[in-house]
This record gives C-alpha cells, structure tokens and sequence, in this order.
C-alpha cells in the first residue's frame, strides 16, 4: 500500500471512505431534465442591469456579516411572519447541515427522521454530523405513513424530523394535517423542518403557521425557482431557535456576488413568478400527454416535476438518452419508486421533444 492510502486509512472515517461521491451526470449537448433547475433565462435588458450591479459589488471586503439587508427583504417579501427572521444558507443544503451539525448531541446519537424515498440530503447530512437516521418508508401511493410516523417518533424520539413539501422524488404534497400531527407529537423533545424548495411551484406553504408552532423550521431555497447557480437557500423559526442555529453557521457563508444577485432578483421577483407560472401550465400539460401514453402511470405533482412509472424505467432511461435526453431514474432508490423516473417540467419545446423521446423509447 502506497503511503497516501495508509494516510487517508488512518485519518478519513470508515464510513466516508465506504460511500460514493454525489453523483452529477455530465450534461453536454443533452436536454437537461434531471435537476429541476428552471429553463427559463431572464430577460437580456435584466442581464445587463445584473452585470453592471455585480460590478459594483466590492469583492476585496468580507460580506457585512450579518446580512441584515437581504434578510429583511426576503422577510418582506417573501411571507416571512412579523417578528420572525430567517438565516441564509449557501443553498439549503449548507442549512440541513448547520441543524445537523446544531443537534448531533454529544453524549449519545442524536437522531434524524424522515419519510423515504426523500430528498437524499436529509440521511447523508445526518451521518456525515455523526446522527442515526430512521427512514419510514411512503405508503404505496406516495402518501405519508403517518401512524409510522408516529410510532417511529416515539420509539426514536427524533432530534429533527425532515419533511419536503412538496416530496422529492414524488412530487406529491403530503397531508397538511398529518403533518401538524408530527408537529404535536414531537413537542419539545424535538423540531419539523418543512423544506419547501418547490414552493413556487406548490402555493402550499407553513411560512404563515409559524407563530402556532415552536418547534416548525421552515426552509426554501431560490435554486428552483430560477437561481440554482448562485446557491442561496434560508429558513425561518422562532428567534430563539434561530439564535441557536446561527452560532453554528459559517459567519461568512453567503458571498458578496449571491447577495447582490439576490436583491437584484428580488426586485425583479416578478419575473421569476412568472416563469413558475408557466411551468405549473406546463407541468398540467405534460402530464395530460405522459398519460397518454401507453404503459405510463403519472402521479400527482405540486413541483416543478413529475414522477412517472413505465413498463421498465431502465430500458427507457437508456432509449432516453440515446435521443439526447437526460432525465432521472430513479427505480432503484426505493421500492416505492420501482420502474419510476423523474422528469423536471421544461420550457414547450423541450417538453416536446421529451415527449417525442418517451414515446419512441416506449414503442421500440
Ligand atoms: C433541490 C432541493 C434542495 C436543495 O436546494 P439547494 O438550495 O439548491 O441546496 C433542498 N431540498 C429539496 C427537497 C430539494 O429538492
């Protein structure tokens, strides 16, 4: 064994030398239907106006560490409840780690809940923090399993219990009621993150239902909206809790070129509205067609995706992306998800030649 091995032997944990790096498939020249990233560029006169107020941002200071003005505009804007605040993670995965990384307890293994299949994030961040994660598997039908839920609750007496709403990969929002219910049950011995990343595309949200509820964390991101590129993500929950959460992020997480580009895309907000409308037609438009299709079942989606099942979701995939198309299986993450891929909703024309590819690779 080379010295190197030995070294990374001896010094990197066993279970991070175990797993495979996030996987990002290569894109070029493909019809990108994997990410759930917004088609949709804004307008060139914006672009120009962008370009001359990064221009101007002073890149040879640190950020104003409190980040005082983009916080009080996503509070004013974007339904943040008066007297709550928020914190801006480098995308909301920066902030599933910093309420990991809050609540790994040092005494014993915190523990980590979620639903499965979900976001992958959820279990990763949870064992990279050194927590347990405990997945309840999804009812058949993609719903939450909510006496599950409970039971698991009470067995695990989870530190944090993460709930996308809308689910990814499903795309279906879960019950609101159900998800109170976990609210109630986990009490003061634990919190909720209700991770909306895809709500512009759901118009469902617990921002409001926040003064009801002490242990509600609500978290977004800007990523599908439009702005996957520039990696800003924030959430909100009662002062004192947030207090807590701070001290462990990063004092200059978010950089001077996000911030600005942040604020110039909250005063164009509109625009980015107005593509999620688009794609919400879109979305309806495309599931009608996917229907249509023989073989091909579509479930329900609030986002800005659709989760289908074919007659063999391998054969597809691989037909897929010999017409140049890129979209996600993910047949093998779940039992649940058997057969199953994830399309991300596009512009018409790349919905169209998406539709043209499913139907090809479905008749050959
Ligand atoms: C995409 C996604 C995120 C990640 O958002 P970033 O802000 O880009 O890190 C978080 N949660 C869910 C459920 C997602 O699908």
């Amino acid at each position: 064994m080379s010295s190197i091995d030995t070294l990374i032997t001896n010094t990197i944990r066993s279970d991070v030398r175990a797993i495979h790096g996030y996987h990002v498939a290569d894109a070029s020249g493909f019809i990108k239907l994997d990410a759930m990233e917004n088609p949709y560029h804004l307008p060139e006169h914006l672009l120009r106006e962008l370009g001359e107020r990064l221009a101007a941002v002073t890149l040879n200071r640190y950020p104003v560490a409190s980040y005082a003005t983009l916080k009080e505009r996503i509070c004013a804007q974007l339904g943040v409840p008066d007297g709550y605040d928020v914190i801006l993670g480098n995308g909301s995965d920066e902030l599933i780690s910093i309420l990991d990384m809050a609540c790994a307890l040092q005494d014993r293994r915190a523990v980590v809940l979620a639903p499965t299949p979900s976001f992958v994030m959820y279990q990763r961040s949870a064992q990279f923090a050194g927590m347990d994660f405990i997945g309840v598997p999804l009812n058949a039908d993609l719903s939450l399993n909510l006496p599950a839920m409970l039971d698991a609750i009470a067995t695990h007496k989870p530190s944090l219990v993460y709930l996308s709403y809308p689910n990814n990969p499903t795309g279906n929002l879960f019950d609101a009621d159900a998800i109170v219910a976990i609210l109630k049950a986990l009490g003061d011995t634990g919190m909720a993150v209700v991770d909306e990343a895809y709500e512009p595309f759901a118009q469902q949200t617990f921002m409001a239902r926040l003064p009801e509820f002490d242990n509600l964390i609500v978290m977004r991101t800007v990523s599908k909206l439009g702005l996957a590129g520039i990696r800003l993500g924030y959430m909100s929950a009662a002062p004192k809790l947030l207090e807590q959460f701070d001290k462990v992020r990063p004092p200059y997480n978010i950089n001077v070129l996000t911030q600005a580009a942040a604020e110039f895309a909250l005063d164009h907000v509109e625009i980015l509205n107005e593509q999620a409308t688009l794609l919400r037609a879109a979305r309806s438009e495309l599931a009608v067609a996917m229907a249509a299709l023989p073989g091909v079942t579509v479930f329900p989606s609030a986002a800005n995706f659709i989760l289908i099942r074919v007659p063999n979701s391998d054969d597809a995939h691989v037909k897929l992306l010999s017409h140049k198309v890129l979209v996600k299986n993910v047949s093998k993450m779940h039992a649940v998800l058997t057969n199953c891929l994830r399309i991300t909703v596009s512009t018409p024309e790349e919905n169209s030649a998406f539709l043209a590819a499913l139907s090809a690779a479905l008749a050959a």
